[in-house]
């Protein structure tokens, strides 16, 4: 059976922390590839809070550029409307075969609230969840869910434990916002583009954006 991975997040900025992540999963689950899904407009964020959503995919594709087992979605950024899960792994299942395993990839922390997603039930019958560990978060506190799902559906999660980076985005925003370095916590090409669009500087610069053109890459 084909088993594919589908990780999830704002990515705002993407980091090493993610990418290290998915190539671990990918190996550890034989996953034939992993796309990336930037979140359009995340449902449980404040949109002033979040980096215009063309951003965040440019930094997400020029990060993963370079990784032929890894690819890019643009599933939510063109979708109208909060971006939901449910509605992401129903288009991955329209786009499938029901022979083809679908494993959602994504933070133990963002995981832990899933049963405040949208329609949490049926995410489980779409897909087997992967909750990569980081550190500070213990997989013990997962349990709970238990109780909320019904012992079939949490056993589709499967918490997963990857070479612990301590790097986050929050942290990644804040180092740019004080001038300081974000080399080797990003790859060159997004720390590059974050300098170019002077994104993280300055709350009203984050939402802003250009349209994309041919210069994009440069
Ligand atoms: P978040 O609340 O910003 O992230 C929670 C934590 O998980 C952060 O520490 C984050 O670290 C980490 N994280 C997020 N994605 C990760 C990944 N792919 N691999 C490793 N760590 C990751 O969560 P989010 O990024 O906005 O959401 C995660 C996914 O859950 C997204 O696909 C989102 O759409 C989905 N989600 C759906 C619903 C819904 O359908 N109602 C609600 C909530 C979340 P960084 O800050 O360093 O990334």
């Amino acid at each position: 059976m084909t088993a594919i991975g589908i990780m999830g997040g704002t990515f705002d900025p993407i980091h090493y922390g993610h990418l290290r992540a998915a190539e671990e999963v990918r190996q550890g689950f034989g996953l034939e590839r992993v796309i990336f899904v930037p979140s359009g407009r995340p449902p449980h964020k404040p949109a002033e809070e979040v980096t215009a959503p063309e951003h965040r995919y440019v930094m997400t594709l020029l990060a993963t550029a370079d990784n032929p087992y890894f690819e890019v979605s643009r599933m939510e950024i063109d979708r109208e409307g909060p971006s939901y899960t449910l509605d992401s792994l129903r288009e991955f299942r329209r786009i499938y075969s029901p022979e083809t395993a679908l494993y959602f990839i994504t933070g133990l922390d963002a995981v832990l609230g899933i049963t405040s997603w949208n329609g949490y039930m049926e995410l489980f019958d779409l897909a087997d969840f992967i909750a990569v560990t980081r550190p500070g978060y213990s997989v013990q506190a997962l349990s709970a869910l238990g109780v909320y799902l019904g012992e079939d559906r949490f056993a589709k999660i499967h918490p997963f434990p990857v070479t612990l980076l301590a790097i986050s985005s929050r942290d990644i925003r804040k180092r740019v916002r004080e001038g300081k370095s974000t080399k080797y916590l990003v790859p060159d090409p997004v720390m590059k583009y974050i300098e170019k669009e002077g994104l993280y500087r300055r709350d009203a610069d984050r939402r802003a954006v250009r349209p994309a053109g041919p210069d994009i890459m440069a």
